[in-house]
């Protein structure tokens, strides 16, 4: 059961549910998405109906940040424990790494991008990385194609907010094969050291 702040949906799943439910989703051949919200976002939302339904339509709503556990405190409800995007994206590879899911990183500079990329191979021996692009990329087009060439199930995409989310919403149609969409921020930059 989700519950709602202001009219955004926020998921009580911790990050073993998540992983839980996303892997009877693979199997179903299902497409997710995973947005993180905070204070910040519920206040966009609740000026433009648009960020909401950005919000509201994702398959995953995590409580990055404290905010929504305060708020949740207040009025009762069930989200305990935060899920923070970069630890939701650090579980995802080890996830992506057990089962031999193909990874795509798109997002920040070239050099944070491969940087994020070699430290994440050292922390996930074996990890498939299917492929990166940089966040300043402007041929949408030819990105999509190379991302669906690479073989990629997962991607993580490093735009920032809601830009990220928008790129996901527009392309994620398009790229059948990937089957969870991560809008991860400036978590490239963390993993880049
Ligand atoms: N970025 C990008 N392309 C853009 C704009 C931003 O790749 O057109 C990258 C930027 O280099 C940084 C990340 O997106 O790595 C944004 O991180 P930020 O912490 O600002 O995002 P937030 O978590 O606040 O949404």
């Amino acid at each position: 059961m989700k519950e709602s702040y202001l009219g955004v949906n926020v998921s009580p799943l911790s990050y073993e549910g998540i992983i839980e439910d996303l892997r009877q989703r693979i199997l179903n051949g299902d497409q997710s998405t995973i947005i993180a919200v905070n204070p910040e976002k519920v206040i966009a939302a609740e000026r433009d109906p648009q960020v909401k339904q950005l919000i509201n339509s994702s398959t995953y709503q995590i409580a990055d940040g404290i905010g929504i556990l305060l708020a949740a405190k207040i009025k009762g409800g069930n989200i305990t424990s935060r899920v923070t995007g970069v630890d939701m994206m650090a579980k995802l590879l080890e996830f992506a790494t057990a089962e031999k899911l193909p990874v795509y990183f798109y997002g920040a500079q070239e050099e944070v991008v491969t940087k994020a990329i070699s430290s994440i191979q050292e922390t996930n021996p074996g990890i498939l990385v299917a492929g990166y692009t940089n966040g300043f990329e402007k041929d949408e087009d030819a990105l999509v194609e190379r991302i669906n060439a690479s073989g990629a199930k997962l991607i993580f995409v490093a735009l920032g907010s809601p830009k990220q989310e928008l790129w996901i919403q527009r392309n994620m149609g398009r790229l059948q094969n990937v089957q969870v969409f991560q809008g991860v921020g400036g978590s490239f930059d963390v993993f880049s050291g």
